[in-house]
């Protein structure tokens, strides 16, 4: 036996562990609010350059140094799975050349991230986000967009309680300013932080400000409330921002320790946080990355965007009792056979009743007329149509409501009309 790679698991259909059915509402209600806000699916590859990951999220990230799932192919590439979304996209962007012919591009993402990390609740080695990014603007409505974005997916998620924290980290030269007056503010207390901290003093000193140890964060506590270091363009942006969210009654707290992992970000940042997440308490972040279009060789253009963790979601949704995502496959209408001819007739009716878009099932395991209905009964069918020989002979078949156990018999050729009309009116 074979067990799954250890912090990635299987999602399994139904009850049985996994959750599939969850997520299939919670990527379908997603993907129709992405589209009502004129956002358009991109899927990109799950591996790529290994470089591209290392010059856009930073070679001192944790990710990049410790997390990546990396590995040289057969051909001596140097390649990774993708541990995010934004910078593959931003590679796509450039590679189909966007912005030569349409620079402004919405677009939103599905799918599996990998990275290394430790396992532990709410933290996989594969786990799933869902996310957008709108390339070619700095305009500051496109940040409030983006972030009202979210907050509607969260909404329609039916969780409750999560707060938006707000922040923002200015341009690159901003952001080296802030950086300067941290190591100075944190360089007399060096002997306080932990080792990884001490390190990021020198080489990026605002992930001192990420660091979850408790030393390092009572070190931080309290050092970034007075600092001002934004430019007046940046300042100026913020407060449009701020000014566009109020204008969309977006609840927001603003809060000076929100710095973002990966080297890319600048200007606004932002992260939802769940109380009922524990020590992962993030469901969801972003920010904009107005340098990174050019770092990978393109133009210079504003950007923004943000990634939901779905595995979070998920779980902030059960603590909540919250029948999330709500929203029912309707149950399917069986077909019960009993023996040969009968079976090839409940066959042709299956497809018949599938054709017309009336969920339907039979059985596959050689079972009984009585475990046929059992079967029946486990999946919830609210009716049944039983075929045997006698039924073929006189060309009806019998239809049987579960709920109320009458049984009737029906015209072989009205069966399909039959079950599209009830099902319809149920609908
Ligand atoms: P990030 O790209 O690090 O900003 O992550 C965005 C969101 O993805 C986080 O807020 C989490 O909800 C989710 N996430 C990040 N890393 C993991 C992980 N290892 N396991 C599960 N979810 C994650």
């Amino acid at each position: 036996m074979h067990a799954s790679v250890k912090g990635m698991y299987d999602l399994l259909p139904g009850s049985a562990g996994g959750s599939v059915e969850l997520r299939q509402r919670l990527e379908r209600c997603s993907a129709e609010i992405f589209e009502t806000f004129g956002y358009r699916e991109i899927r990109t590859p799950l591996l790529e350059e290994k470089a591209l990951f290392v010059k856009s999220i930073g070679d001192e990230t944790d990710i990049v140094t410790k997390e990546m799932f990396a590995f040289r192919d057969r051909g001596g590439r140097d390649v990774a799975l993708r541990p995010e979304g934004t910078a593959p996209i931003v590679r796509a962007y450039l590679e189909a050349n966007l912005h030569k012919t349409a620079p402004f591009q919405k677009f939103y993402y599905i799918g599996p991230m990998f990275r290394a990390e430790r396992p532990q609740a709410g933290r996989m080695r594969q786990f799933h986000q869902i996310g957008a990014e709108a390339i070619g603007s700095h305009d500051p409505a496109i940040d409030a967009e983006m972030i009202l974005l979210m907050m509607t997916v969260l909404d329609a998620s039916r969780l409750k309680g999560q707060t938006l924290r707000l922040n923002n980290l200015g341009c690159r030269s901003d952001k080296a300013r802030l950086s300067k007056k941290l190591k100075e503010l944190f360089s007399g207390k060096k002997a306080l932080l932990c080792e990884d901290c001490r390190k990021r003093l020198e080489t990026n000193p605002l992930r001192v400000i990420d660091c979850k140890k408790e030393n390092c964060r009572s070190v931080v506590r309290g050092a970034l409330a007075s600092l001002e270091f934004l430019c007046p363009n940046c300042a100026g942006h913020f407060s449009v921002v701020r000014k566009y969210l109020d204008l969309a009654g977006v609840q927001y707290v603003i809060d000076p320790y929100i710095v973002r992992g990966l080297d890319y970000y600048t200007g606004t940042v932002f992260e939802v946080s769940h109380p009922d997440l524990g020590a992962q308490d993030a469901l969801g972040a972003g920010g904009r990355y107005d340098n990174l279009v050019s770092d990978l060789g393109g133009p210079s253009l504003g950007a923004v965007g943000f990634a939901l963790g779905v595995e979070r979601m998920l779980i902030a949704a059960a603590k909540q009792g919250a029948t999330a995502f709500a929203g029912k496959t309707p149950p399917p209408v069986f077909i019960a056979t009993l023996g040969e001819e009968a079976r090839k007739k409940g066959f042709e009716l299956v497809n018949a009743l599938r054709s017309v878009g009336v969920a339907c099932e039979m059985d596959y395991e050689g079972k009984s007329l009585k475990a046929q209905m059992r079967k029946a009964d486990d999946m919830c069918a609210p009716l049944v149509v039983i075929v045997g020989d006698d039924e073929l002979k006189s060309g009806s078949a019998v239809i049987r409501d579960m709920k109320s156990k009458e049984q009737s018999s029906i015209k072989m050729d009205e069966v399909v009309d039959f079950m599209e009309e009830r099902v319809k009116r149920k609908t």
